[in-house]
């Protein structure tokens, strides 16, 4: 989503594409507009300005907004993916890593489809770090 900061800095990556998609709550949907922030150049930018704007939904510099929570995006890490879950405030619930982007992409989105409500993501949190797909800190470094 451009934003006035966002634009300071050149080329935002959605120009042009449809706003709506942008607040779809399609995971399908949500995995192209990930997709497309994370090549985006002023992706940081977008981030900070969404969390600024207290923004409650949809997806700015590569994250899912919710009104409650905001989960990080997919991210290449080390060959890696990782997939971290994230209160509004920077508090971290939980993270995993994938050999498979599309693993990572399926549990971001199912995530937060279950994410609206604070109790049910507190309770969803521990159990998604160990799902059979999942590996540890360790085994990723
Ligand atoms: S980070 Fe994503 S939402 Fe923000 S300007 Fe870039 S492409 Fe648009």
């Amino acid at each position: 989503m451009t934003t006035t900061a966002a634009l300071v800095g050149g080329g935002p990556a959605c120009a042009g594409t449809d706003t709506e998609t942008w607040f779809s709550t399609v995971p399908a949907d949500q995995v192209v507009c990930l997709r497309i922030c994370a090549d985006c150049p002023v992706r940081e930018a977008c981030l900070a300005g969404a969390l600024a704007r207290d923004e409650q939904w949809g997806i700015w510099g590569g994250r899912i907004f919710t009104p409650r929570f905001v989960t990080a995006a997919v991210d290449d890490v080390a060959g890696r993916w990782m997939v971290r879950g994230l209160t509004r405030d920077g508090v971290q619930l939980g993270r995993g890593w994938f050999k498979r982007r599309e693993d990572a992409e399926a549990l971001l989105v199912e995530l937060m489809a279950d994410s609206a409500d604070r109790a049910r993501c507190a309770e969803t949190a521990p159990g998604w770090r160990k799902g059979p797909h999942w590996f540890t800190d360790a085994d990723a470094a």
